[in-house]
């Protein structure tokens, strides 16, 4: 024992390990691995990125420890030392191009052995990947509001210097219809037509997962690990990723493992990420906290419902674009009438135009109202208790079978009292009505919670939060 040096104590580790591990598993994860020293049973091996090392304390921790113990002896320890790659960190793009040519020999060969990749386009030799961008949604068709000014300066800012910005990565989240899509689609086609040699992929987050799930199949059935392998190394190869939707991740725990992994690699190597959803990073459920944190570290960016007046821009600019001329009491109709979002008010506008079209008849504005009486539903939703025991179940993730039970928990007595004080303030419904039907409570009950409720809004900042965020909630979807 006493002679062994790194090398020969790596390369006893690694004749165990093979006779573990599926062969291909081996080659991706531990052939690469170079032993620098040993020192007090502290052997230090030096692995390619941050990646490479989290993917081995994430699957192979248990594996390694056993491995050590058993070659180096019971105080054996491991110690990482992350190569960076030359050039990952250079901020100018000129050294950034020398880095990709020194490494398009095993570019190229990873993104071939990425079969099935439906975004490689076949038969070229240098990478090239189909960006997945629809050119409509640019910029020049994006119309700047109040309700998105933050997200379009951002965005512009980033397709200045993709990836060597504050704002990585960009969150851009709002509810469905608000222009999520279509900006982060605008960042990829600005960055695409100023910087042409840099990699940009607009992938949906279902994609993403769909693609991560054939991976893994594949891997399981197969025994080969080589799959997820060439999954990672593929998304690591893009400059700006925008991943839209990233609500969709919740609860697929292996989806965001990958994710993770991915993301770590391209902010550590300075690319830029862009990510979508319909909620902010604090009220994504189902999401590692890990996941989270990451995406608070650039810039969250909420797109907001569009005033009057952005309404009536975008209704104008479309027309335009549609080249047809509509009256201007026409336009501002429908800028009154649909408030709900952005896809609804385009919609609106387009079946206008098709009715006029298919009928023969000019755009007047009785046409434009009966078709306003048919399409838009603007009555408010209804605030109905059912619903808001519902928001604060899901804010505090706690089930519903536990809010109606009898339990004297605090978490749930609290989420209750909350439920009790919102059904007060924001329905008509009577104090005992309120508490036979949020868990069988008598009146006396639900007005000890508002009062309650009340005193910690004063008392209690975070407790305040909680409440007002909740609020929100219910009442934005109205
Ligand atoms: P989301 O992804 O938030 O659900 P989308 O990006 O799909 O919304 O937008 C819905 C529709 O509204 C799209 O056709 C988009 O082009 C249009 N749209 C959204 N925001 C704007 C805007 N600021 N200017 C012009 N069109 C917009
Ligand atoms: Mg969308």
């Amino acid at each position: 024992m006493n002679d062994l040096n790194h090398t020969s104590a790596w390369k006893n580790c690694l004749l165990i390990i093979k006779d573990i591990v599926p062969a291909s598993s081996f080659e991706t994860w531990f052939a690469p691995i170079k032993p620098v020293s040993l020192e007090d049973s502290v052997l230090t091996i030096e692995v390619p990125s941050d990646f490479f090392r989290e993917y081995l304390e994430e699957h192979y921790i248990d594996l390694l420890s056993g491995v050590l113990r058993r070659v180096i002896g019971p105080k054996a320890n491991l110690i990482y030392n992350v190569k960076i790659v030359e050039g990952a960190f250079v901020r100018e793009r000129q050294q950034k191009r020398t880095t990709y040519s020194n490494n398009e020999v095993s570019q190229v060969k990873v993104a071939n052995n990425y079969e099935g990749n439906p975004y490689l386009i076949p038969g070229l030799k240098r990478l090239n990947i189909d960006p997945q961008l629809n050119p409509q949604y640019s910029f020049s068709n994006f119309i700047e509001g109040e309700c998105n000014r933050l997200g379009r300066a951002a965005g512009i800012s980033i397709a200045k210097n993709p990836g060597k910005n504050t704002f990585n990565p960009l969150f851009l989240y709002g509810g469905p219809g608000l222009g999520k899509t279509h900006l982060a689609q605008a960042i990829g086609i600005e960055i695409k037509e100023k910087f042409p040699e840099l990699i940009v992929l607009y992938v949906n987050a279902n994609v993403f997962q769909n693609q991560y799930m054939a991976a893994a199949f594949s891997a399981k059935n197969n025994n080969d690990s080589n799959k997820i392998a060439d999954f990672l190394r593929f998304y690591q190869l893009i400059d700006v990723l925008i991943i839209d939707d990233v609500q969709e991740f919740a609860d697929k725990k292996g989806t965001q493992s990958a994710f993770f992994h991915i993301f770590n690699y391209l902010h550590q190597s300075g690319k830029q990420l862009v990510l979508t959803s319909d909620k902010p990073p604090v009220e994504l459920q189902g999401l590692e906290h890990r996941l989270l944190s990451r995406f608070k570290w650039g810039l969250s960016a909420e797109l907001l419902p569009p005033s009057y007046e952005t309404r009536l821009a975008i209704l104008k600019a479309k027309s335009e674009r549609e080249g047809v001329e509509i009256p201007e009491d026409v336009l501002s109709l429908l800028a009154h009438r649909v408030k709900s979002n952005i896809r609804e008010l385009e919609g609106t506008l387009f079946s206008l135009i098709a009715n006029a079209t298919f009928t023969k008849k000019n755009i007047t504005l009785s046409l434009a109202q009966d078709l306003v009486e048919k399409i838009v539903t603007d009555h408010p939703v209804e605030i109905s208790i059912n619903r808001i025991q519902n928001t604060v179940c899901n804010y505090f993730s706690i089930t519903s079978e536990q809010f109606l039970s009898k339990t004297r928990k605090r978490e749930i007595v609290q989420a209750r009292q909350i439920a009790m004080y919102l059904s007060r303030n924001l329905t008509k419904t009577s104090l005992s009505s309120i508490g036979s039907q949020l868990g069988g409570k008598d009146h006396a009950t639900v007005l000890h919670a508002c009062n309650t409720v009340c005193d910690l809004i004063d008392t209690d900042r975070s407790f305040r939060q909680f409440v007002s965020d909740i609020e929100k909630q219910l009442v934005s979807v109205n």
